[in-house]
């Protein structure tokens, strides 16, 4: 590297995602450090974690947390700070900044260790804005330091109890994470003895710094030893931070990771509340009434993407589907197509259409709800490129919405609601387009043979031109009808309340939901039986989700309960052996017959409601594009109460979630060993 080359290191690769300044000049970069800065694509640096020269304690326990390669922070990171240099880090939030600074800290603690005996001081500090990143910093540092010998690591935050704290730091811990208040609080108490400290990290520090913990973060610097190491990592650089960094760090390095994957702030979030039934009707509406290029609406199986881009075909839509099914060269030429415009829709999942960078695309819709924050960030990181604006729409039940805050978080960026377009918009988008086609097609065709056709008809008959030309409309329409009818509003999510008898508020007065019927099952009050039994065992044993079970009236003997009329035979067969304290339940579809109390009587009734209805198999259809519905059960989940707080898995793997854990606050992805870069 040239001395007198300017302060960007990557000069031959201007599209880069990994930018280095040194302040300071002079100084070459680490060769590897180097080798990320010319590494191209989304998340590829072509480096290893061997490459990097850490500590093979720490390198052991990054196999077992299932991490392969680093991520472009980590790469560009790690060695700067492994050779004792200070690091300003900019990364967007999910870029891996957590390990980018505990692994080198580990490491060079591992082997400080190693030289000098064990010690119980504290060596490194880490400063987190909230008790949750503290947290999850914390797990992240324990796992980590999982094969280093006699090792702790101790959170320490506000809002909660001195106690355990204070006799954690008495018993010594040598990587101390905590919020900068709390910090400050076992300073003053002589509690935490920063006087051995090799590495102070500040994680988040624009948002530290937005909550007001400044004057805490400056005079915990002044109360660290002059020559620790100090790693400074941000989403942004304020210029609060670049004032921080002069006055407290020693010539940084500064790391700026550019990630293609988050949000820009150029792309507008939405979410759309919608059940699932009506999610087709959904994104058509959007799509009719908003102005579009190219879209990719995500849904979660590879059975998903095919149905959801045959229905859009059949509405009229350029649609494709991609999966990890379908053959790299097909997926690269469906790819090729969206992006040369012969297609407009493609439906995917998210392993398929990751890293795809397609210019046009000026939509993603959420069709299925993503797995984590993380994969939401993934999908939305498809639009809004190349510095266009972009459109996230997220379909979600009511009962979903508790999803938002960690989206929110996680983009720093807040997500709307939209309103479904209503069928009068979208009725009279219709009727102007139909006008403007037969504008175009006066303008543009020769119409006089048919004009003397309509002619001799009008003279022959005598029916006016109008009534003519409104019949020539239907048959242009070729049978489908011009006008949408509206759709039932998704319900508003209200907690459960008890009405006064102790049943369920939303009882069988109400009005259906379009597309449901009421079910009876044969259990009531004389089996004790409550609400939150019934949702667990319809929902785990019909695998439907608790957002399409709608009212519960629980009477003496018997139960009536709402569900989507279209069960399929094999929901209906697992429904009918469902036991709810050991009864079974005897789903059937309700009769509208007073209850008798003769519970034996209703059996004969059922084959005849089930010709009645004809929603007995009337097509699963409803749960083909859905399969995430049926996997977000697991046991357990049927209490109201701990699906109300967001309990159940935002995704169905609790590793990967978010929020599955209710007992460990958890923020942005949350922490998830077996990710894949
Ligand atoms: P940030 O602090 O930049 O928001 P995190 O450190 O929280 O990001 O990491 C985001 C997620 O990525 C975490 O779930 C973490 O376990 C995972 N992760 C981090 N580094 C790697 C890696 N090299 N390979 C795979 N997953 C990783
Ligand atoms: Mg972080």
């Amino acid at each position: 590297m040239p001395e007198n080359q300017d302060n960007s290191v990557d000069t031959e690769n201007t599209q880069s995602d990994v930018e280095f300044t040194e302040p300071a000049a002079a100084e070459a970069a680490d060769t590897t450090a180097e080798k990320a800065a010319h590494a191209n694509g989304d998340d590829e640096t072509g480096l290893r974690f061997v490459d990097l020269g850490i500590d093979a304690r720490v390198l052991a326990a990054l196999q077992d947390v299932g991490y392969e390669k680093p991520s472009p922070i980590q790469a560009a990171t790690i060695p700067l700070l492994l050779e004792g240099r200070d690091v300003v880090g900019l990364a967007q939030t999910g870029t891996g900044k957590t390990a980018a600074f505990a692994v080198p800290a580990l490491s060079r603690l591992a082997e400080l260790h190693d030289l000098n005996g064990p010690s119980r001081k504290t060596q490194a500090l880490v400063l987190a804005p909230t008790r949750e990143l503290a947290l999850q910093v914390a797990e992240a540092f324990t796992s980590y330091a999982k094969h280093i010998d006699d090792f702790t690591v101790l959170p320490v935050y506000g809002g909660s109890a001195y106690g355990p704290q204070l006799a954690g730091l008495r018993r010594g811990a040598q990587v101390v994470v905590g919020t900068p208040g709390r910090v400050i609080d076992h300073i003053a108490k002589g509690s935490l003895d920063l006087s051995e400290l090799q590495y102070l990290v500040l994680d988040e520090a624009d948002e530290m710094l937005r909550m007001g913990f400044a004057d805490d973060v400056e005079q915990i610097f002044q109360q660290t030893p002059e020559g620790r190491q100090v790693a400074l990592f941000s989403a942004t650089m304020p210029s609060q931070i670049r004032r921080l960094s002069k006055q407290y760090l020693n010539n940084p390095a500064e790391v700026q990771v550019k990630s293609k994957t988050t949000t820009g702030a150029n792309t507008r979030q939405r979410y759309l509340q919608v059940m699932g039934p009506h999610k087709l009707d959904a994104l058509t509406r959007i799509l009719e009434v908003e102005e579009f290029d190219g879209v990719i609406a995500f849904v979660r199986t590879k059975m998903a993407t095919e149905d959801l881009a045959d229905k859009l075909r059949s509405r009229g839509f350029q649609a494709a589907a991609i999966n990890g099914d379908i053959p790299q060269q097909q997926r690269e030429r469906t790819v090729d197509a969206l992006k040369e415009g012969r297609i407009d829709i493609l439906v995917a999942t998210d392993v398929a259409a990751r890293g795809l960078d397609v210019e046009r695309i000026s939509h993603v819709i959420n069709y299925d709800i993503p797995h984590d924050t993380e994969s939401y960030v993934h999908r939305i990181g498809r639009t809004g490129r190349a510095g266009r604006s972009g459109d996230a729409v997220l379909f979600m039940t009511p009962r979903e919405k508790y999803l938002l805050r960690s989206i929110e978080k996680a983009t720093r960026q807040p997500v709307e609601q939209m309103h479904l377009p209503t069928a009068e918009t979208v009725n009279t988008l219709r009727l102007g387009k139909f006008a403007e086609k037969i504008t175009e097609t006066l303008e543009s065709e020769d119409v006089s043979a048919f004009r003397d056709l309509i002619a001799s008809y009008e003279e022959e008959h005598n029916v006016p031109a109008a009534e003519i030309a409104a019949a020539l409309a239907v048959m242009a329409q070729g049978g489908q009808p011009l006008l949408v009818k509206e759709l039932p509003a998704a319900p508003e999510f209200q907690k459960r309340e008890r009405s006064k008898d102790g049943f369920g508020s939303r009882g069988p007065t109400r009005t259906l939901t379009e597309g449901n019927a009421t079910y009876r099952i044969a259990v009531g009050r004389r089996q004790r039986v409550m609400p939150g039994s019934i949702v667990g065992a319809i929902a785990n044993e019909g695998g439907i989700s608790s957002a399409q079970i709608g009212g519960i009236d629980i009477r003496s003997d018997h139960s009536l309960v709402e569900l989507p009329a279209d069960l399929s035979p094999d929901q209906l067969k697992a429904l009918s052996r469902t036991r709810i304290g050991g009864e079974l339940i005897h789903l059937e579809l309700d009769n509208g017959r007073k209850p008798s109390g003769d519970r034996g009587s209703y059996q004969g009734t059922r084959s005849g409601d089930r010709g009645d209805r004809g929603g007995y198999s009337g097509g699963s259809g409803n749960f083909k594009g859905n399969g995430g519905f049926k996997r977000e059960f697991r046991k357990n989940d049927g209490e109201r109460s701990s699906a109300d707080r967001g309990g159940r898995s935002f995704s169905d793997r609790n590793e990967r979630g978010v929020g599955t854990d209710t007992r460990k606050p958890r923020t942005e992805g949350g922490f998830k060993p077996r990710n894949k870069w």
